[in-house]
C-alpha cells in the first residue's frame, strides 16, 4: 500500500486559546524527536494542522514512534491528491486497487468537505466517488454498517486526503506544558506508570530515587536508572535526584515502633522531595500510590504520611487495578526492568505488621524525640547527586554527571 504521509491529529490542548503557540511548539519539538531516527520523513505544518511526508519511510515504523507523543490523538497514513474532482476519482480507484478485493468486499466511501468552495457537498462526493469505484471492481459491494473497507476522503483547500485507518495516539498533552513536579521513583511497578500518567497529563517531571547503601546494591540503583532512561524516551531527556537514604532510614530502627517505620520513612521522603522541588521550581509530588494495594496506602497512611509536605501530592494510580497498571507498565516498555529482582530500601526492615491506620500525633512525637532527624535530612538533601539521563545513555558505565540542565524546548 502506498502512502504519501502522515496526518496527525490532536486533542483537547487545541481547545485552550491562548497556550496553544507553546502547546504546538512542544508538541512539534517532541513530534521532531522521536522522528530523527526517520531521516527522510519531514515534518509539514499548514493550515494549524502537522502532517509528516514519508518520502519512502514506513508508515508503521513512524507510527509507532509517534504514539510516544503526548497530545497526539490519532494518526492517519494519507494518499494525497489536488483537490479536484477528476484527481479524487482517479486516485480513489487506484488506491482502493491496492487493498486485496475478494468477493464481495464490503466497502463505503465516506466523504468530508472541509473546503466549503468544493463544488460537491459530502453527500454527493460519497456517490460520485462510490459509483466508480463500484464500476471498476465488481467484486466490492456497498455496506454502510461496519464495511470491511471504509474509504475516507477529506477534501481541503490544499489538497484532497484519502485513508482508511485512524490509528490511536496516547493523547494528553503535550509535554511539560501543564507545569513541573517531582516524581518519588522506586523500583517497582507503580511509580515508572505513574511518572508516564503524570508527562502524558502534560506535566514536566524529575525522578527523586531514595537508595540505602550498602543495604541496597549498585544494581537496584542502576535498575531505577534503566527505568529513567525507559521512560526519558517519552521525555527527551530526564533528572534522576539519587538520595542517599541510609543514615533517615536507621535513625527509625530500634526505637520501638517498628509498625511505624514505614509510614516515618515516606515522610521523611515526602520532605526530601519538597526541599529538592523548591530547588528545582517543581510544584507538586507524584508518587506511584494505588488506594489499598499496601498497609501504606490505605487512606489512613496516606493522609498522615502526606501531611509531611504542604505540596499537593498526586496519584495518578489512586484508583487504577494492579492488573491495568502492570497493561500500562509492558505497554510504555518499563515492566520487564521492574520486576528485576534487587530489593528496594523500603523492603529493608520490614516490620512484620506494619501499620494501615497510623496515627498522627503518635507519629509526630517519635519525630520529635528524634534528635538527629532534621540534621540528617539535611545531610540526605546535600548528599544527593543529579543525573541527567537520556534515551541513550550508557546505563551500566554511567557516573554521576555535571552536565547542565536544560529549558524544556530544549531539550530535543
Ligand atoms: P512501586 O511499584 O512504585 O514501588 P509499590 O506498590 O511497591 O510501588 P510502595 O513501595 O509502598 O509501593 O511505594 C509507594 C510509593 O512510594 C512508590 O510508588 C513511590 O512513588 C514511592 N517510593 C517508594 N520507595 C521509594 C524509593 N526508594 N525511592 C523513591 N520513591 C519511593
Ligand atoms: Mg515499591
Amino acid at each position: 500500500m502506498t502512502y504519501d504521509m502522515l496526518l496527525l491529529r490532536f486533542g483537547e490542548f487545541t481547545l485552550k486559546g491562548k497556550n496553544r503557540s507553546r502547546f504546538e511548539r512542544s508538541v512539534h519539538n517532541h513530534i521532531k524527536s522521536v522522528l530523527r531516527p526517520f531521516p527522510k520523513a519531514n515534518i509539514i505544518k499548514e493550515y494549524g494542522r502537522l502532517y509528516v511526508e514519508l518520502n519512502g519511510e514506513s508508515p508503521e515504523a513512524l507510527a509507532g514512534a509517534l504514539k510516544k507523543v503526548f497530545g497526539l490523538v490519532s494518526i492517519s497514513p494519507v494518499r494525497v491528491c489536488p483537490s479536484e474532482l477528476d484527481s479524487i476519482i482517479k486516485t480513489a480507484v487506484e488506491f482502493v486497487g491496492q487493498k486485496e478485493l475478494t468477493k464481495e468486499t464490503t466497502f463505503k466511501v465516506t466523504a468530508r468537505r472541509v473546503w466549503k468552495p468544493f463544488p460537491h457537498s459530502s453527500q454527493e462526493m460519497n456517490h460520485l466517488v462510490g459509483s466508480p469505484l463500484l464500476r471498476a471492481y465488481p467484486q466490492l459491494k456497498v455496506q454502510v454498517k461496519n464495511p470491511e473497507i471504509e474509504l475516507r476522503i477529506e477534501i481541503r483547500q490544499e489538497r484532497t486526503y484519502l485513508f482508511y485507518e485512524v490509528i490511536p495516539g496516547v493523547g494528553g498533552f503535550p509535554l511539560g506544558t501543564n507545569g513541573k513536579a517531582m516524581l518519588l521513583l522506586s523500583g517497582g511497578i507503580d511509580s515508572p506508570v505513574a511518572g508516564w500518567e503524570a508527562m502524558r497529563r502534560g506535566l514536566e517531571i524529575q525522578c527523586v530515587h531514595f537508595y540505602s547503601y550498602p543495604y541496597t546494591s549498585q544494581l537496584a540503583k542502576e535498575k531505577v536508572m534503566e527505568l529513567t532512561r525507559i521512560l526519558s524516551g517519552y521525555a527527551g531527556r530526564l533528572k534522576l535526584h539519587l538520595v542517599p537514604f541510609t543514615d533517615v532510614q536507621t535513625s527509625f530502627v530500634g526505637i520501638g515502633q517498628d509498625n511505624l517505620i514505614i509510614t516515618l520513612m515516606r515522610r521523611a521522603m515526602l520532605r526530601i522531595a519538597t526541599t529538592l522541588a523548591e530547588k528545582e521550581g517543581a510544584l507538586a509530588i507524584v508518587t506511584g500510590d494505588s488506594l489499598g494495594q499496601v498497609a501504606s496506602q490505605t487512606l489512613a497512611s496516606m493522609n498522615v504520611i502526606g501531611r509531611a509536605t504542604d505540596l499537593p501530592i498526586l496519584r495518578p494510580l489512586v484508583t487504577s487495578d494492579k492488573n491495568e497498571i502492570i497493561r500500562t507498565a509492558i505497554d510504555i516498555g518499563t515492566y520487564e526492568t521492574s520486576i528485576l529482582p534487587y530489593e528496594d530500601c523500603c523492603t529493608l526492615f520490614v516490620p512484620k505488621s506494619p501499620t494501615t491506620n497510623p496515627n498522627l500525633h503518635v507519629v509526630e512525637r517519635v519525630e520529635a524525640s528524634l534528635e538527629q532527624l532534621a540534621a540528617r535530612i539535611e545531610a540526605a538533601v546535600a548528599g544527593t547527586e543529579t543525573l541527567i539521563i537520556k534515551p541513550d545513555t550508557n546505563i551500566g558505565a554511567s557516573s554521576p554527571n555535571d552536565e547542565e540542565p536544560v529549558v524544556n524546548e530544549d531539550w530535543f
